[in-house]
C-alpha cells in the first residue's frame, strides 16, 4: 500500500461582499467580495492540513483585485459580517450603523498606516526610476495593479519633478 501525499488541493471560500471601492480596470466605484484560499496536504485525495491560506479581495464585476495581508482581510471580514447579520436580521439597523462606522474607522487607520510605510519605503526606488525614460515611467502608471504601492509613489514623484523641471 503506499500513501499518496498531494499539496494541490484547494478550498476557496466566499466571505461576500465588504465594500465599494474603485476598480482600475473598470474604472468605476464597484462592490468588492473577500475570498479566502487555503491550499492542503491531502491524503487518498483528502484535505488533512491546511498548507498555505492567501487572502484575496475584487471586484465583484471584472474579478480582478489584489491580495490582503490577515490583518486586512479581517478588517474587510469584518464589515462584511456585519452586512450579513443586518441582511439575516440579527442587529438592528441602529446597531448596523453603529458597528459599521467603527469598522470603517478601523479601516481608514489601517490603510493610513499602509500608505504611511509605503511612503517611507518608496525612498529606495527614488535612483531607480531617475533612470528610467518618459515613456517607461508612464507605462508603469498606465498599469499600478501590476505594481507595489511604494514603487508607484517613486514613479509619481519622478514624474511630477520632471513636469517641473520643464
Ligand atoms: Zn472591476
Amino acid at each position: 500500500m503506499s500513501i499518496i501525499f498531494d499539496f494541490d488541493y484547494t478550498n476557496t471560500t466566499n466571505y461576500g461582499t465588504a465594500q465599494n471601492q474603485y476598480c482600475a480596470s473598470c474604472n468605476a466605484i464597484k462592490t468588492w467580495e473577500l475570498i479566502k484560499k487555503s491550499k492542503y496536504f491531502t491524503l487518498f485525495s483528502i484535505p488533512i492540513l491546511p498548507q498555505s491560506t492567501k487572502y484575496w479581495h475584487q471586484c465583484t464585476e471584472c474579478k480582478q483585485g489584489d491580495f490582503l495581508s490577515k490583518k486586512e482581510f479581517d478588517a474587510h471580514k469584518n464589515i462584511a459580517d456585519i452586512n450579513t447579520d443586518f441582511a439575516n436580521g440579527t442587529i438592528s439597523l441602529d446597531e448596523k450603523e453603529a458597528q459599521l462606522n467603527a469598522a470603517f474607522l478601523a479601516l481608514e487607520k489601517m490603510n493610513a498606516e499602509k500608505k504611511e510605510q509605503a511612503l517611507s519605503e518608496s525612498y529606495k526606488w527614488l535612483s531607480i526610476v531617475a533612470l528610467k525614460t518618459d515613456a517607461e515611467l508612464l507605462a508603469v502608471l498606465e498599469k499600478q495593479n501590476d505594481y507595489q504601492l511604494d514603487f508607484i509613489i517613486a514613479v509619481e514623484v519622478e514624474v511630477t519633478k520632471r513636469r517641473l523641471n520643464k
